[in-house]
């Protein structure tokens, strides 16, 4: 019998290992970016076409490849960043494998143009399927120029299973701010479809991080430093205010590599208990710097998971320091009971002018009288006045700001404009301000009033952006929202339909990340837009559905959930039966948008049986 064992030609090899390495543009764009920073550049581009599926380029100003090297480059397990195993638990570089090149190589069309500083010339390769179809010396200045282009095209199964161009984008760029993010000190350029999305100079990490995350975030930035044998700390939290419905923006950086660890994202999150408001996550950018021997980068291929030895230690000291940054920064609130009170702005007060404070002179005071004696009396004094005049203070407060004509109170606003005033004889109360409780013909009607309401809202938004009906109000004064450039473009790219529902844009100021809102749908608050905004953004982040249906119905389903009524929210009979007048002419009443069950109805006989015996 013959032997049927065989090695596997290189090309296929390289072909197989592709498949961990490179799993979809973005994963190129890391790889590459990463080669640039180990090769010591200043400035790098990123240069993308088609979310990656035409061409990725990295041009960078680094130290560059001789003839030799960049021949090698591509062969597997080729690497100029470790020579033994021992180095692998001393790493300073990103790369070590040796693979990213090669396993590119195996999926695409290459073209590499290198020269190092010291050389006259460089060196050009083109390789097509790890197949090296030509080698020439070439002009090129110092530093690395790499394009891939047509990933995967040997590979069809591979090209077709690339999600949407939106989706792809989303991941390359977040390839990019983690690269970026991770290296302040050097300068980014991203350029998709011939547009810069991104433009970083060298910087700082708090300029570094607004650069990408937009100006909005400046503000909202706690400084965090904290630095014991084991580990340093350094980067920023967001102020709990500034908390977002998504997880979109957090980062950690162990020696300058974007990682992913829930265990000390749990350190952060146990930081702030108490100070979210419920179902919103601060924003984080954490770098650690640790001792490269007591940390394992090499358990996962893709390399976003590491191992740290002591582990404990890490997560007791970064929540310690994300909570001593909190409290110095005064962003925890202060326990009532330890208020003075005397410090609170009066309500009144606050728009008034503020009165220059006067100068109190104690005309007794005599310094050559018996100290000790004459400061008790004066204390003793000071307290009983206090008492005096304490609820002189607050006396007719209460009366006053419900006189007054600027001052409304939340409880006086009422969600009219979304309930006309109608009749209705049908009965109905509220339970727990939760549930709307209706008889019916036959029985009782049992309504969650946040679903019904959910319903309600998603059924007008979604007839009105497909009939193209929507009612607008017009802002007396446009609301400006500060935005990272990505998220402009994704909201340009929304702003059809979101126009349908009544929404206005201005984006004419884009270019400082800066979109003027002009009108608003008629039933939104005003204060809603920044919330539902927020989430609009964070959800098609995400990943965006490719038909235009399935988007109005997502944009309908968001905005429907925002602006339902909250539970726990108590209403007037007549709202009550305008929901349920409401809920009863939607086409599936049954179910809110998400599936979850709207009412329970009991029937006669379902009511009999509770009291059968
Ligand atoms: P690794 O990064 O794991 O070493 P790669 O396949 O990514 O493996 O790269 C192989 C080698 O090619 C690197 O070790 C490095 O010597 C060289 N190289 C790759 N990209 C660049 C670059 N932009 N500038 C200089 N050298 C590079
Ligand atoms: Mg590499």
């Amino acid at each position: 019998m013959n032997d049927s064992i065989k090695l596997l030609p290189d090309h296929v090899a390289n072909q197989i290992a592709a498949g961990e390495v490179v799993q979809r543009p973005a994963s190129v764009v890391k790889e590459l970016l990463e080669n640039a920073i180990d090769a010591e550049s200043t400035s790098m581009t990123l240069i993308v076409k088609d979310s990656g599926k035409t061409l990725i380029q990295v041009i960078d100003d680094g130290k560059g490849m001789t003839t030799t090297d960049a021949r090698m480059a591509f062969e597997r397990h080729a690497t100029s960043k470790i020579s033994s195993a021992e180095d692998l638990f001393d790493l300073h570089t990103k790369g070590f494998r040796g693979e990213a090149l090669a396993s590119i190589a195996a999926v695409s069309h290459v073209e590499l143009k290198t020269k190092r500083a010291e050389e006259e010339t460089g060196t050009k390769i083109l390789i097509e399927g790890s197949e090296v179809k030509a080698q020439n010396p070439c002009v090129s200045p110092s530093g690395t120029s790499i394009g891939v282009k047509n990933l995967f095209y040997n590979i069809p199964a591979r090209r077709n299973f690339l999600k949407s161009d939106q989706v792809e984008q989303r991941h390359i760029i977040d390839e990019f701010q983690r690269v970026a993010l991770a290296h302040p000190d050097v300068a980014f350029k991203l350029i998709h479809n011939g547009n810069e999305l991104f433009q970083l100079p060298k910087n700082n990490a708090r300029q570094r991080i607004v650069g990408i995350m937009g100006k909005k975030i400046n503000e909202n930035l706690v400084p965090l430093q904290e630095e014991t044998d084991l580990i340093k700390i350094s980067g920023f939290v967001t102020k709990p205010s500034y908390a977002k419905r998504s997880r979109g923006e957090q980062f950690f950086f162990v020696n300058n590599r974007f990682i992913k660890n829930s265990y000390l994202h749990h350190a952060i999150i146990q930081a702030f208990e108490g100070l979210l408001k419920p179902k919103t996550h601060p924003s984080y950018f954490i770098y650690l710097d640790i001792d490269p021997k007591s940390i394992d980068i090499n358990i996962h291929p893709t390399k976003t998971e590491i191992k740290f030895e002591d582990e404990y230690g890490i997560y007791a000291i970064l929540r310690s320091a994300v909570k001593h940054s909190l409290g110095q920064f005064n962003v925890s609130p202060v326990l009532d009971f330890d208020r003075d009170k005397s410090l609170d702005t009066d309500y009144r007060t606050e728009k008034s002018n503020a009165k220059l404070p006067k100068v109190e002179v104690d005309r007794n005071f005599n310094p050559f009288q018996d100290q000790p004696k004459s400061r008790k009396a004066t204390s003793q004094f000071q307290h009983q006045n206090q008492y005096s005049t304490w609820e002189t203070l607050y006396s007719g407060l209460t009366e006053d700001i419900e006189n007054s004509e600027d001052f409304q109170f939340e409880s006086k606003i009422q969600p009219d404009q979304l309930f006309d005033d109608t009749e209705h004889q049908q009965h109905t109360f509220q339970l727990m301000r939760k549930y709307i409780v209706s008889s019916s013909s036959s029985g009782l009607i049992l309504v969650n009033q946040h679903r019904a309401h959910e319903r309600i809202l998603y059924e007008q938004f979604l007839s009105q952006i497909t009939q193209e009906a929507g009612h607008s109000q017009q802002l007396m004064f446009p609301l400006s929202l500060e935005l990272s450039s990505d998220e402009v473009d994704l909201l340009e790219s929304l702003s059809e339909s979101l126009e349908l529902t009544g929404f206005m844009f201005d984006f004419s100021k884009s270019e400082d990340g800066v979109v003027n809102i002009n009108g608003i749908p008629s039933m939104l608050i005003e204060s809603q837009i920044y919330e539902v905004i927020d989430e609009l953004i964070a959800d098609f982040k995400a990943g965006i559905p490719d038909s235009g249906f399935d988007r109005n119905n997502r944009l309908s389903m968001i905005m429907a959930k925002n602006m339902a009524i909250a539970n726990g929210k108590s209403l007037k009979t007549e709202e009550q039966q305008d929901i349920i007048n409401a809920l009863f002419s939607c086409k599936e009443p049954s179910v809110s948008p998400t599936n979850q069950p709207v009412f329970v109805h009991m029937d006669e006989n379902a009511i009999d049986k509770i009291f059968r015996t």
